[in-house]
């Protein structure tokens, strides 16, 4: 082998471990988007994109716990029930309801995936999902 030849392997060989670890970077990066889903009567209503410069409101309405729609911004004049959904700060919390427990509203703000906020009068769930990185599926 000549000394080119080492040092072309060599290269190729450093280039190879570069792309590696950008690609399993990128991959991880997939993998930790976090999302805030709406769910109503069991059903994902709106999905939103988790970002720590989220700073959005969506108000939830329903009638009897049946969907009705989701509005972009905080409504609370309405003739239907409503959850006030703030999202900031990388986490979400339901800042006004008109149900009676008001327990949605009490829990206060959750940044943690997997802890749903639930409203029962409603049929409401809000829960952050995401962040498994996606190679892990994979690799199972
Ligand atoms: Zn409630």
């Amino acid at each position: 082998m000549k000394k080119g030849d080492l040092i072309i392997g060599l290269f190729a060989i450093i280039i190879m471990a570069i792309l590696g670890i950008s690609y399993k970077i990128y991959i991880n990066s997939l993998g930790t988007d976090r999302y805030v889903s709406i769910y109503v009567d069991g059903f994902v209503r709106e999905k939103i994109k988790l970002t720590n410069s989220n700073e959005e409101y969506y108000t939830v309405l329903t009638e009897n716990g049946k969907f009705i729609e989701i509005v972009y911004g905080r409504l609370v004049d309405t003739e239907y029930d409503y959850n006030v959904i703030f999202i900031h700060n990388g986490g979400v919390e339901v800042l006004a309801a008109d149900c009676e427990n008001q327990d949605d509203v009490r829990q206060g703000f959750v940044k943690m995936p997997g802890i749903a906020i639930i409203c029962v009068p409603h049929h409401l769930k809000v829960v952050i999902e995401g962040g498994e990185p996606e190679n892990d599926a994979i690799s199972r």
